[in-house]
């Protein structure tokens, strides 16, 4: 009998949690997964006095859904997702509806849009986020593709997401094709952004300031009460006031090398890609790289000579907060490069992406949710065809409020020998972007010197010459 609302496919952390989200939400589910031993178990004991059912068969499960179809694959990205999809085709009937909420590449989702429509069958790629957690109790949701499939999957989506304000859902409708998991990808470049901001104010804290950890982390507490108010900024907090079994920090005891899954590194890749400068979540990803080479930091820490440590000398209070705002100004360029990324790619793509609805969906219920991203909304809301967040009103004026202690910050930090990497290319892509003359006339002058690739005079633009520069023949 068809009974069930929606079926899930993959029974692991993150689809258990999806399921008892919805059967929350008054939704019966129909569960399923590759290992089918899995069902019976979930049944038996996480899903235990819910009204979430079980298939042992695909057939079984589709058997028990009510039409239009609609089936969520949250299982490995990859083969994995083609392997179902390729076994759930045969089984569904035109207007049924697939939802792929992994970390799936958007060009895949692109790629499965495209194969299924041929089919009749309608492709959704979700982005899902804010982990375990987020997937029990509300995740950020963003999905894309096929937009007929939207009116179906619309109640179910809104009702289980993050709630933030006064009650507006952290989802909505991204775009067509691949549009969900690029801006899924988006999101996962800026969080690696957020997080090396946050350890670059650390480490100023920790190495120049000389700070201890209960104070470091009371610091972060009382930056969660300004515009910095977020939750990696509330973890941060945490993480550094944590005490391990013996009574001492935890911090200080973990490997400084960092792991990375890829998609930093993806939207890097896209933004070299599309010719997008999202130097920060570049330089964001290059720091995790760096960091994973202990063994030979440590060799060249015996070896390499660097300016000497000495004890900080300076207000202490003023500097905590010109750290503070170097980390929210360069907070700002982030989001800043990363819409840019967004702009370009539905540009490429011919997506209409809703970038107001963007912010919204991050407002809550994912990994970089805060406070700052209630304003990019607002900055979007009064100028939906806003180029350059940089230059809507407020923050326009927040990056002027900042800039002095940005610059004061790494001045120093540069002085001291502190990597700063995300620091200062947040600061070099702001004074890139504000500089109406850069120094590219003299790339131009050099690639037409060697290679003869010509070059635009400003006073006859669209007329390309070129020069004998030497004279020769
Ligand atoms: P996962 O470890 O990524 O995947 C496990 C699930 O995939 C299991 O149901 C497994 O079935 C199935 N699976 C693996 N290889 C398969 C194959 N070749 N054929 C068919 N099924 C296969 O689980 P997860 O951490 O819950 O994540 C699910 C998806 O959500 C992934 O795409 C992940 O990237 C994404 N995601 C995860 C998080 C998170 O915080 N974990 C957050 C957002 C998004 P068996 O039980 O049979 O092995």
């Amino acid at each position: 009998m068809a009974e069930a609302d929606i079926a899930l496919i993959g029974l692991a952390v993150m689809g258990q949690n999806l399921i008892l989200n919805m059967n929350d939400h008054g939704f019966v589910v129909c569960a399923f997964n590759r290992t089918v031993s899995k069902v019976d178990d979930f049944l038996a004991n996480e899903a235990k006095g819910t009204k979430v059912i079980g298939a042992h068969s695909l057939e079984e499960m589709v058997s028990k859904l009510k039409k239009p179809r609609r089936i969520i694959l949250l299982v490995k990205a990859g083969k994995a997702v083609d392997d179902f999809i390729n076994k759930l085709v045969p089984l569904l009937e035109t207007g049924d509806i697939i939802i792929d909420g992994g970390n799936s590449e958007y060009r895949d989702t692109t790629r499965r849009c495209k194969e299924l429509q041929e089919k009749g069958i309608l492709f959704v790629g979700s982005g899902v986020s804010g982990g375990e957690e987020g997937a029990r109790y509300g995740p950020s949701l963003m999905p894309g593709g096929a937009k007929e499939a939207w009116p179906h999957i619309k109640t179910i989506f809104q009702s289980i997401a993050a709630k933030v304000g006064s009650g507006e859902p952290c989802c909505d409708w991204v775009g067509d094709e691949g549009a969900g998991h690029f801006v899924k990808m988006v999101h996962n470049g800026i969080e690696y952004g957020d997080m090396q901001l946050i350890c670059e104010a650390y480490h100023l804290m920790k190495d120049v300031v000389g700070m201890e950890h209960d104070e470091m982390s009371k610091v972060f507490q009382e930056w969660n009460k300004t515009e910095l108010d977020s939750f990696l900024i509330e973890i941060t907090a945490n993480i550094l006031k944590f005490k391990d079994s013996d009574g001492k920090y935890l911090l200080p005891k973990i490997k400084d090398s960092a792991g990375q899954k890829g998609t930093g590194k993806w939207t890097a890749i896209s933004a070299l890609e599309y010719g997008v400068p999202v130097t920060l979540i570049g330089e964001a990803v290059f720091a995790r790289c760096l960091s994973s080479l202990k063994d030979e930091r440590v060799q060249a820490s015996k070896l390499l000579d660097g300016p000497k440590m000495t004890q900080f000398s300076g207000n202490k209070k003023a500097f905590l907060e010109d750290i503070r705002k170097a980390l929210y100004a360069s907070k700002i360029i982030s989001y800043a490069q990363g819409f840019m990324l967004l702009r370009q790619a539905a540009k490429e793509f011919g997506w209409t992406l809703n970038y107001g609805g963007i912010a919204l969906m991050w407002r809550g219920g994912c990994i970089i949710r805060s406070v700052f991203l209630g304003k990019i909304k607002d900055a979007f809301d009064r100028n939906p065809e806003l180029q350059n967040l940089l230059l809507d009103d407020f923050f326009k004026t927040a990056v002027e409020n900042c800039q002095d202690s940005w610059r004061r910050v790494i001045s120093t930090g540069v002085q001291i020998g502190i990597p700063m990497p995300c620091f200062t290319t947040a600061l070099s892509f702001y004074d890139g972007y504000r500089h109406e003359i850069l120094p590219a006339n003299l790339i131009q002058a050099q690639r037409d010197y060697f290679g003869a690739h010509t070059y635009e005079l400003l006073s006859k633009p669209g007329v390309f010459i070129h020069t004998n520069w030497t004279g020769h023949g």
